[in-house]
């Protein structure tokens, strides 16, 4: 085994995955799982609740396996992130975004969902804006979702990544918002475009306290300005209340589920004329 300085001060643990020759095999699966193409991204939309339009679409990753079964984000995210090999798979979906989604109008706008430690990586914005100038995008149509869900310290080296990612005119979305203790300080340090509501807000709303809580957050979001979407939206009923409450954007399965890029040929969105 490669001995580096951490890992030679551990007591052996095979089911630890920082372990030096288990993290490095993953790492190396994952890189050849994206040379395969075995790494795809799904689309699910998003709609503009006051006009039914839709307003753009959120990208979720997933890896078939040689087999043809699929694994979940839930399953290889966090392993990606422990072994380092999300700095690649999101510089991939960058750019699959940029090109299959944007590039081809399929939406106005699509979003990313980005993990602390790329963020933290230098360079991170230099990359976003390469890549949308080789596809001749204007930033304001890419929008990275960061969740709230996990821990990150939004240091100075993430303040400034930020700020260089919204000079390009790049969206910032809070993702989960309601899920950790972060998200009201970091409406503080960060300037956010949209605010996207956990999903759990929503089994909250068939009391009649977690209405309240509900309304009470949405004037809280809206006096600061911020665009709202609700997430995991699955009924008919759940989309009135929505439109009641004067939510901006849904999404969810009574909206549409993930699709792949192709899928969006014909709800498409069209650039107006100039
Ligand atoms: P998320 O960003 O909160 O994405 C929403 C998740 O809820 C997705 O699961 C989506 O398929 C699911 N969902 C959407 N509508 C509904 C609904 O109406 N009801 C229910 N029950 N579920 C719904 P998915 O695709 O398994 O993704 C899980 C998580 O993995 C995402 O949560 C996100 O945090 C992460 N993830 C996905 N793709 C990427 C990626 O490219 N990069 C990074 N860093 N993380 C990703
Ligand atoms: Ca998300
Ligand atoms: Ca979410
Ligand atoms: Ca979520």
């Amino acid at each position: 085994a490669k001995a580096n300085g951490r890992n030679c001060l551990k007591v052996f643990d095979p089911e630890d995955p920082q372990h030096g020759d288990e993290s490095e095999n993953i790492a190396a699966i994952l890189r050849i799982a994206l040379e395969q193409r075995l790494v795809s991204l799904v689309y699910q939309p998003i709609r503009n609740v006051q006009t039914g339009a839709l307003d753009g679409a959120e990208a979720l990753m997933r890896m078939k396996m040689p087999d043809g079964t699929s694994i979940m984000p839930g399953t290889f995210i966090p392993v990606a992130e422990r072994t380092g090999a999300i700095i690649e798979l999101g510089r991939w979906a960058i750019r699959t975004v940029c090109k299959e989604m944007l590039a081809t109008n399929k939406v106005k706008v699509a979003s990313v969902n980005v993990s602390p430690s790329e963020l933290k990586m230098p360079g991170f914005s230099t990359y976003v804006a390469a890549t949308l100038a080789e596809y001749g995008l204007v930033g304001t149509r890419l929008a990275f979702e960061i969740t709230e869900g996990v821990e990150l310290d939004v240091d100075t080296d993430v303040v400034r990544c930020i700020s260089e990612l919204k000079r390009l005119g790049v969206q910032i979305w809070l993702d989960d918002f309601g899920t950790g203790f972060a998200g009201l300080s970091w409406l503080r340090m960060i300037e956010f475009d949209t605010v996207k509501i956990d999903r759990s807000f929503l089994h909250d709303c068939e009391t009649e306290r977690g209405r309240r809580m509900m309304r009470d957050i949405i004037s809280l979001l809206r006096h600061r300005g911020l665009r709202i979407l609700v997430e995991g939206v699955e009924t008919a009923e759940q989309g009135t209340l929505m439109h009641r409450y004067g939510i901006d954007q849904i999404q969810g399965y009574h909206v549409g589920r993930p699709e792949p890029a192709r899928r969006f040929g014909n709800l498409g969105w069209l650039p107006s004329p100039a």
